[in-house]
């Protein structure tokens, strides 16, 4: 991969961690790993899918699709210690990054409260020539967005009912598997349980039709590739964005 020479060690001295994707699946190409170690610090990290992955399966109908992928990605995070999985509904593969999105994320931020958001790579490549995905893209720069939103009591007040206050507690965003990340995490002692988190998405992983495809070698490679520049087998990479001011 292209990158630094090494990465920073990520911030490890919170308790709460959300993790808003567009996709079930989003969380296991490369993070889930990660996932597994804070989890099994100890933390409280919770997932928000914004979609249902529902127009991932070529030969599956979307309503069919969607009980079969959101089945998936509860096991899947059961398998890294993750119990809180909230499924947004929004239609998969035309999310469009704006206010109505940043609105949804908000709410959720203010709901679970969290010290970090992780979210999955916003930049419009993963570092080749291969484009990022048009939701991957949308949902990053909406939460980016979102967190800022859900401090401030004046945007989307229509919120803060029944108990529910702005939060303004999010010390950074995450981006997972940037191809601009300057910080990483060590993930060999639980990368096991990352790839048995990818491989819970057995459905979709046989609807790509790849012929061959390993879950563990993908994610190896990825992971090698990291860990070997701050001294690990394995890490995972992110770029960190810092919500405070004059950082
Ligand atoms: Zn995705």
């Amino acid at each position: 991969m292209d990158g630094p020479d090494t990465f920073e060690a990520l911030d490890e001295t919170w308790s709460r961690a959300l993790c808003i994707v567009a996709h079930p699946d989003d969380m296991e190409f490369g993070a889930a790993a990660a996932v597994a170690r804070w989890t099994g610090q100890g933390k409280w990290v919770g997932y928000t899918m914004v979609t249902s992955g529902e127009a991932g399966i070529d030969g599956v109908a979307p309503d069919q699709c969607r009980v079969v992928r959101e089945a998936e990605q509860v096991e899947s995070a059961r398998i890294v210690g993750v119990d809180t999985v909230d499924f947004l509904g929004l239609p998969d593969g035309i999310l469009e990054y704006g206010v109505a999105l940043r609105r949804v994320l908000a709410a959720e931020i203010r709901r679970h409260r969290p010290d970090i958001v992780i979210t999955n790579n916003w930049r419009d490549t993963w570092g080749g020539a291969n484009l990022n995905q048009a939701d991957h893209i949308a949902v990053g720069k909406a939460t980016l967005d979102a967190v800022r939103d859900a401090g401030n009591r004046w945007v989307f007040p229509e919120q803060l009912t029944d108990g529910t206050e702005p939060w303004g507690g999010v010390r950074q965003v995450w981006g997972a598997g940037s191809p601009v990340s300057a910080h990483a995490v060590d993930t060999t002692d639980t990368f096991d349980a990352g790839v048995e988190s990818l491989k819970a998405h057995a459905a979709y992983i046989d609807g790509l039709g790849w012929e061959n495809w390993d879950p563990r070698e993908f994610l190896e490679g990825m992971a090698r590739a990291v860990g070997s520049r701050i001294g690990v087998a394995f890490a995972a990479p992110f770029e960190v964005i810092p919500m405070g001011w004059g950082d």
